[in-house]
């Protein structure tokens, strides 16, 4: 089993971030937190990087368009009048080709983030997917206020700045896909690692 402090995590600056000027913000709330970068690179993405990223399997297309139906719920509004069906997969499929848009519609910044339970603190430290529900002192509540209803009706992914991910397994996953092989910089953070 690895160490505590050598738990890894993959982490994404998305095209809003890149563009509001929030790159040096996300990494300082990181570091700050004793968090450790151990890769880090602005890109432009594919197509196809994108496309390959996000899940391509059925359930997962349909917990997308879930969310955008309890969403309309919430807000009694008609998801036929809305986006012309009412069908979780339909719905998810639509969000996901937004994604795809929003997500190869300026450079990335990626990275590769250890420290004790880098996981769950760097989601932490993100906030929730919908940046209107986020606490202040998180990323997201900090820096966005977008919501499902107004980016579905504007026929768009919402933007959230950051992409974090969720358990050890994706990010072993995520950070083969976004670096290959790469060796991860080592190094001893000053009051953390001596
Ligand atoms: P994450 O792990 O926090 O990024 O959240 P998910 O994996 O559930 O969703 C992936 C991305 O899809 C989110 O980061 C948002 O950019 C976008 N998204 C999620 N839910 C919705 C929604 O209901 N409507 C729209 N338009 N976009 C959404």
């Amino acid at each position: 089993m690895k160490h505590p402090k050598e738990e890894l995590t993959f982490a994404m600056v998305k095209p809003d971030g890149v563009r509001k000027g929030l790159t040096g913000e996300i990494i300082k709330r990181f570091e700050q937190r004793d968090l450790k970068i151990v890769a880090l690179e602005m890109f432009t993405p594919s197509v196809k990087q994108i496309d390959d990223h996000y899940p391509k399997d059925e359930a997962w297309i349909r917990r997308l368009g879930q969310k955008s139906l309890s969403t309309y719920e919430k807000y009694g509004i008609d998801p036929v009048k809305e986006l012309g069906t009412a069908d979780d997969l339909e719905i998810g499929k639509s969000v996901r080709k937004w994604l795809i848009d929003y997500m190869t519609s300026a450079p990335l910044v990626k990275m590769v983030v250890q420290g004790i339970h880098a996981v769950d603190v760097v989601r932490k430290i993100a906030g929730p997917t919908l940046p209107y529900k986020a606490e202040v002192g998180t990323i997201r509540g900090d820096f966005s206020i977008d919501s499902p209803l107004l980016a579905n009706s504007e026929k768009r992914a919402v933007m959230n700045l950051i992409h974090a991910s969720e358990t050890p397994e994706e990010a072993a996953h995520e950070i083969e896909h976004w670096f290959g092989k790469i060796k991860l910089n080592e190094y001893k953070r000053f009051g953390v690692d001596e």
